[in-house]
């Protein structure tokens, strides 16, 4: 089955013009007038189709066509909200595709098994309300609904009186089962549009671990002490680093070092520095290769302290576990795909997502097409309409698979 790319791109720029920025870009921040005009919309259309609407007590809002049974709905979404001067497509893809998946079932009067809903997450991006991926947070039970309710934004407005004042509350209950969860999403990376490929099924989302470093050594005269007599934690710093990062290239060829953060603490130009506070960012697909990348740092941090002279303190900041999607909900995107004969390549996930949150929950899994230049989180940021054609394609058909899939499953 085929999507209506003409009416998708139609609805996607309609979309556009609520928030429109002069450079060709959007700004709906959460629960803005903007945001709920751009809900309002969705919902215009959505009554053209006959789709029952709900909310939930965060503002999540779902959009619900019956099956023939009476079992957990397949789960379609993303969210409405952007960036202040955010792009036209990171999210609204998402919600947009799977109502044009909706819009076929319709037109082509297609009775599914499951009942499909499309939800649009509330504040996914944490630009006006902090942190980012709230609704779908409290709807997986990652954070309290109390918690997420009395957060403020810069003018000290808070959620809950945000939720009253736009009517955006239901009484829908959190953690309710799916029997998936698709969401379609732009890649805001380059690596689709580099190797010229069509669509990416999605495996996952990378693990993360933040170290905290402290290379200590001596403090001395710029213009007195010898080069050979020195302890320059700076110079320390700067070879490991150099050679952390020759190591992820070596070892890890899908592995991510990043050092975003450095210090130095009463610094002079003419002083050798003492001390640098420095921040490591270890990024890899698979939790236990997170773990090697962390073991072969610390070895390489060692040997360089003892090699110069100084000591090293490294400390854990923070740390979040890989997803791994459902291996039966990426096999019907994969199925999607092959049949309508698009090029693909597996891919994990470098940003967060709603569907992150949901893998918690329920079988999940997403479907990324390129973006331009891989920009996204910027006016700029856009696709064309044949790619949003395509991951509207896989969607419907993968979609259609799952509602067969767990139908069978269902009946032996
Ligand atoms: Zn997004």
């Amino acid at each position: 089955m085929k999507s209506n790319g003409q009416r998708l791109w139609q609805s996607l720029m309609e979309m556009a013009k609520i928030g429109a920025t002069e450079k060709g870009g959007n700004t709906r921040l959460a629960l803005t007038d903007l945001d709920v005009a751009g809900r309002q919309l969705l919902i215009q259309w959505a009554k053209e189709i006959d789709l029952s609407i709900y909310y939930d007590a965060v503002g999540n809002l779902f959009l619900r066509r019956e099956g023939t049974a009476a079992v957990d709905p397949i789960v379609m979404g993303s969210h409405l909200d952007t960036q202040p001067k955010g792009g036209r497509f990171d999210g609204i893809y998402g919600v947009l595709s799977g109502l044009e998946v909706i819009r076929c079932l319709h037109e082509q009067k297609l009775q599914t098994h499951h009942p499909i809903e499309l939800v649009v997450w509330m504040n996914e991006e944490g630009a006006r309300f902090t942190p980012a991926m709230m609704g779908s947070a409290v709807f997986t039970n990652v954070f309290s609904l109390a918690q997420v309710l009395a957060t403020t934004d810069k003018e000290g407005v808070s959620v809950a009186s945000e939720l009253k004042r736009t009517q955006q509350i239901g009484d829908l209950p959190f953690a309710r089962p799916f029997t998936a969860y698709y969401e379609a999403h732009i890649e805001q990376g380059p690596v689709l549009e580099n190797s010229q490929i069509e669509i990416g099924v999605v495996t996952g989302g990378q693990a993360i671990l933040w170290l905290d470093a402290k290379t200590s050594g001596k403090a001395a005269h710029a213009g007195t002490t010898p080069m050979q007599m020195r302890k320059d934690s700076m110079i320390a710093t700067a070879n490991m680093m150099a050679q952390l990062e020759a190591m992820v290239l070596e070892q890890f060829p899908e592995g991510l070092i990043t050092f975003g953060e450095i210090s130095v603490p009463n610094s002079s130009r003419n002083t050798i520095p003492a001390t640098v506070q420095w921040s490591i960012d270890l990024r890899h697909p698979n939790d236990d290769l997170l773990l090697k990348m962390e073991q072969e740092t610390q070895k390489i941090i060692d040997a360089l302290a003892e090699k110069r002279g100084v000591s090293v303190d490294v400390s854990r900041h923070w740390h979040n576990p890989a997803t791994y999607f459902d291996t039966q909900c990426v096999a019907t995107v994969q199925a999607a795909v092959t049949e309508l004969g698009f090029s693909h390549q597996h891919i994990v996930s470098g940003a967060g997502h709603d569907a992150i949150n949901l893998a918690k929950h329920c079988p999940t899994t997403m479907i990324f097409i390129p973006c331009e230049g891989g920009l996204s989180h910027n006016e700029a940021e856009n696709i064309s309409a044949a790619q949003a054609e395509q991951g509207a394609d896989v969607l419907l058909n993968a979609i259609l698979k799952a509602d067969q899939l767990r139908a069978l499953a269902k009946v032996s």
